[in-house]
């Protein structure tokens, strides 16, 4: 790994024009106290940075990039679309293409609308939920994150819980009041509000598994209990499957655990690595939407042609339903080394995979809440991190943020990656002896 000169001096000029020197404050690396380098492309598993350096790239763009950066199917259904236009104002038949491929996988989704990103996805499902009940009050869960709208940054995970910003600065008191936090995988928590805030609420909103306070796996009869208390109080049942939808399975967390939520957001992998949102539901739901219905939400840009292609060659080939066994196969394979690593240097961890969505936990106990996670120690991750990318291998700068294995990464990718782990491990190992 060789010095980050050009990055240092990009960075230091960025920080001039942006807020921390970034477009989102996830990409920073204050949590993990270091210097980010500055990528200038990608290709396949990899991101270049423009030092010359090279990475083994688990961020994926925080989850679009599921078949690799430049993925050849990827790019030619774009430039075939991009000569014909950029963006209309109108009806196309792409955004019709892109709609089939999402109905077939998610037939809960009987219609919907695109959007241009997972915030809107989530802020207009909750304003639909609100219009279609006539009732105000939200439950989210503590640590769970479904993007930056004012309603949704109460107890936020993401970047809100990286940087220790429980509510934000800037969301009304008034407003705020009507999100109501539960604790994920916690039943009792979510009875006492239906208890406390009878016929007032409007919906539950939950990534079905969470993947915003690092991965947790949902307890499985939690997610049912969700969809049962949901359905006897007249309140919508909303699973936010930005990242999960299309990670695990050609239909996202609802066809793996077999759960059919009201609504469902998507975004990330739906647009292939292009600015992309979409919320739908059932028909007798998604007709309050403006203009069939009261509930307004519009968007100049929404339905872009150019992302809908992107999205439409991604999910073409998601159908294949082998690619999700590979990427199992993937995620297992770095899981098993990972752990056996761990264990051999007595390092405590919890692993928590998913398929292809993993996080690492500096933890002596398993994570498996919000209240756990926090419990993870977060300097020697900061540590652990540092480490691994002078060696070329690029996680998310927060122990809080999911990783991601896409089609690029082969065995031998993963095994490349085992063994440098294996050697900042190692590292790690005589480091923590001498501290002690
Ligand atoms: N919902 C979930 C579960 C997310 O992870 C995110 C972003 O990471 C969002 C919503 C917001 O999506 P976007 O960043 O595209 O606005």
């Amino acid at each position: 790994m060789r010095e980050l000169k050009k990055s240092e001096r990009i960075f230091v000029q960025s920080t001039e024009s942006f807020p921390g020197g970034v477009n989102s404050p996830v990409r920073s690396f204050n949590a993990v106290k270091s210097m980010p380098p500055v990528i200038y492309k990608a290709k396949g598993p990899y991101v270049y940075d423009v030092d010359g350096n090279k990475y083994i790239d688990y961020v994926c763009s925080f989850g679009p990039m599921i078949l690799g950066h430049l993925d050849k199917s990827v790019v030619k259904s774009i430039n075939k679309i991009l000569l014909k236009g950029m963006s209309f104002g109108a009806i196309t038949p792409y955004e019709l293409e892109l709609a089939k491929l999402v109905r077939e996988a998610f037939p809960s989704m009987e219609r919907m609308r695109f959007v241009n990103s997972g915030t809107e996805a989530t802020m207009s499902a909750i304003r639909l939920a609100r219009g279609y009940t006539g009732k105000d009050y939200i439950i989210k869960f503590e640590g769970c994150y479904h993007g930056h709208s004012d309603s949704l940054l109460v107890k936020a995970g993401s970047g809100s819980m990286t940087f220790s910003i429980p509510s934000s600065h800037g969301v009304p008191f008034d407003l705020a009041r009507y999100t109501l936090t539960a604790q994920f995988n916690d039943i009792s928590s979510v009875e006492r509000l239906f208890h406390q805030f009878k016929n007032k609420i409007a919906c539950i909103i939950v990534e079905p598994i969470p993947a915003n306070m690092g991965v947790i796996k949902p307890d499985i009869n939690f997610l049912v209990f969700l969809r049962q208390i949901t359905k006897e109080n007249k309140s919508l049942l909303i699973f936010d499957e930005v990242i999960t939808g299309f990670r695990l399975c050609f239909g996202g967390a609802q066809k793996f655990y077999k759960i059919e939520p009201d609504i469902t957001t998507l975004g990330k992998i739906l647009g292939g690595g292009l600015p992309i949102g979409c919320y739908g539901g059932k028909k007798y739901i998604m007709e309050k939407i403006a203009p069939e219905g009261p509930v307004y939400q519009a968007g100049t840009l929404s339905g872009n042609p150019i992302v809908m292609a992107s999205g439409i060659a991604t999910l073409t080939k998601l159908k294949d339903k082998k690619i999700y066994k590979i990427l199992e196969s993937r995620g297992r394979l770095l899981e098993k080394n990972i752990i056996k690593t761990c264990k051999r240097y007595r390092i405590p961890v919890s692993f928590n995979r998913v398929g292809s969505l993993f996080t690492l936990f500096f933890n002596d106990r398993p994570v498996i809440d919000y209240k756990t996670a926090l419990k993870s120690d977060t300097n020697l991750y900061a540590e652990f991190f540092r480490m691994l990318l002078k060696k070329g291998v690029y996680l998310a700068p927060s122990q809080f943020e999911a990783g991601f294995i896409s089609l690029a990464h082969t065995d031998s990718i993963i095994n490349k990656t085992c063994k440098i782990f294996n050697e900042v491990i190692l590292i790690l190992n005589s480091k923590l002896q001498v501290a002690n």
